[in-house]
This record gives C-alpha cells, structure tokens and sequence, in this order.
C-alpha cells in the first residue's frame, strides 16, 4: 500500500459508565464508587488504502462501530491519532479541518433515526453541500440530482419526507448525503443490516458500483460475516477493543489464524446462503467494563497456555500482510 488514506493509528477510547441509581444512592449516603470505565477501544491500529474496502467484523459490542465513529469524526479517541493521508486530523483547523471532515462520512444502520423528519429528501441530501459550499450556488440543484441518481433515487421524489420512503430507499437517502459532499472514504457501520435480504443485496451492489465509479473507499462495520466476505479487499477481527487479526479476505477466511477467528468463521454460510451471521462462540462475551486480563480472549479459547492469561499477545505479521495476536504463533509448529 502506497500513502494510506486513512491511517488509525494507535488510538483507544475510554467512556466512564453513568453511574446507576443504586450507586448514585450509595454516592448520596457517603459511599465513594469510582466511577466505572468502559474500555470500548484498546489501542488499535488499521489502515486503508484509496479505494479500498476494509471489513471490521466482531460479535456486539466489541468496539467496532466506537472504531467507525471515531475514523468518521463523530467521536475523539481517549488517545491515539486518525491520520489522513499521513497528517493528523486532531491538528488540522479551520477550511483544512473542514475539508478533512467532508472525506470522510459515516452512514448508519438505523435509516429512519439517522434522517430529520421535519426536512423533505432534497434538503436532507443538499444540506451539507450547500453549507459547505461544495459546488457554486449556480450548480447546486444539477449535483444534487446527479448525487440522487447515482444512489438511484427518482429526483422528482425530492419534496417527500422520510417516513413516505422505504427502508432501502431511506438507506439511499443516506447514502446521496453522504455523496453530495464529494467523500473518499464511506464509514458504513451495519449499513444493510436491518434490510430485507433482496433489499440488502441491491445495497451492496450500489456500494460496489459507487466504488467502481468514483474510487471509494469503505470502512464495512458489519457483524454479518456473509457480507463482509463478499464486499472487503482486506479484514479486521476485533474481539473486546482490539483488533486479534486482520489480512486479505480470501487468505484469512481460507486459513484463519487466530483462535476467536476460527470459531467465528466456523460453518458461516456464503452471502447467497443466507443467515449468515456468527457462528456463536462458545462462552459469554467478558464485560468490558473489567475484560479480561492477558489475552482477553483467554476465558473462551481452547487453547489457552498459562501465558495467555497475563501477557497481552502483540498483533504481529504471520505471513505477508497477515497479522495475528496469538501466542501460538511463537510456539514451536505455530497456531491451531
Ligand atoms: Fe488463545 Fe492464548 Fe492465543 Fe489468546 S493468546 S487466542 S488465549 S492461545
């Protein structure tokens, strides 16, 4: 990969849990609870490249759409850097920042909440360009037909509202928002997930005709592993905060290497075999208010070696372009 265009570098992010009311009570009556915190991201790092479309994938809860929020700018890592094009986001001002900003948008799972009710579909999609300025005023009503039509909207349908669109035309709406301020990279965090299964395979194609046509890339946040396969040059496997594998598609789902990997991928149906999801990993996934310690995987993995159990494994390169975060993989005859 030449100059990624987008570079995670490091970066983990912390909430401090609400306290719950017995603990506000408690608080009330002198008892000093620390407030507990939520280690959502540990110290991740991920690169894409211009065009490229990365899947991240893990069960519910593991940080994936914290990751996705924060490479889209709807959230700060508690440390670590986004960069770019090699500078980093965190220090850039001004037009440069508000250029930056505009690279890179988000769409969402949820295709009604994430639209204003009170706005008709033309305005939704315009906003952004027209606040920004991304064409002159004079070309403004031509790019945002032109947008509508590459995300296969009907421009004359441009004065309804939200609810009078379906949930796969509402997830166009989306994306011609997203579209209409010129973006190089699409952060899609459970994009097709609550679709119909026709609906979602006609998604993906305008995802991959859109990357055909204009070079885009994704970053494809999805716990459906069906999908992922079929759209992704390139996988991450985030597990609790961090990210145990990552390689290309094919090579990773042909020989996992990673423990958690395996089991997720064992037995997952191709996406024209449909309820592909996961593959239920034996075990209950640790809270990540307390995760474990060592390999946070330790508690549900066979192969468990007193090591794992206190010494976080490194994710290291296991084969070109391939890494793994598997003590296995140190041991003499390497991983499972
Ligand atoms: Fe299993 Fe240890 Fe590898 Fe973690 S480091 S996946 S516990 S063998």
């Amino acid at each position: 990969m030449t100059q990624p265009l987008i570079t995670i570098d490091s970066v983990t992010r912390q909430f401090a849990k609400t306290p719950d009311l017995a603990a506000k009570l408690a608080n009330r009556l002198g008892a000093h609870f620390e407030p507990q915190v939520v280690h959502a991201v540990d110290s991740v790092s991920l690169k894409i490249g211009e065009g490229e479309v990365v899947g991240l994938v893990g069960e519910s809860g593991c940080g994936k759409s914290t990751l996705g929020r924060i490479v889209a700018g709807i959230d700060n890592p508690t440390s670590g850097r986004i960069l770019y094009r090699g500078e980093d986001v965190a220090r850039a001002n001004g037009q440069r920042a508000r250029h930056i900003a505009l690279k890179v948008q988000m769409i969402f799972q949820d295709t009604l909440d994430s639209l204003n009710p009170r706005f008709r579909m033309g305005q939704t999609v315009r906003e952004a360009a027209r606040f920004h300025k991304v064409v002159p005023d004079s070309e403004l009503d031509a790019h945002i037909d032109n947008v509508l039509v590459q995300a296969g909207l009907d421009p004359r349908t441009k004065s309804r509202f939200a609810h009078q669109f379906s949930g796969g035309q509402r997830q166009r709406i989306g994306i011609a928002r997203a579209l209409a301020v010129n973006p190089e990279l699409v952060v899609c965090d459970e994009a097709v997930a609550s679709l119909d299964v026709s609906i979602q395979a006609q998604i993906i194609n305008l995802f991959m005709d859109l990357r055909e046509r204009l070079g885009l890339a994704y970053l494809f946040v999805s716990h459906d592993i069906g999908v992922v396969r079929h759209i992704s040059d390139r996988v991450a496997v985030m597990y609790l905060g961090r990210i145990v594998e990552q390689g290309p598609t094919e090579a990773l789902f042909a020989d996992p290497n990673h423990p958690y990997t395996q089991a997720l991928l064992r037995e997952v149906p191709r996406l024209d075999n449909r309820h592909a999801s996961f593959n239920p990993v034996s075990g209950e996934i640790p809270s990540p208010l307390s995760p474990p310690s060592g390999c946070h995987f330790h508690p549900r993995c066979p192969f468990a070696m007193d090591r794992c159990r206190f010494e976080p494994p490194a994710l290291k390169e296991i084969a070109p372009g391939r890494k793994s975060a598997c003590h296995l993989n140190d041991e003499p005859g390497g991983s499972m």
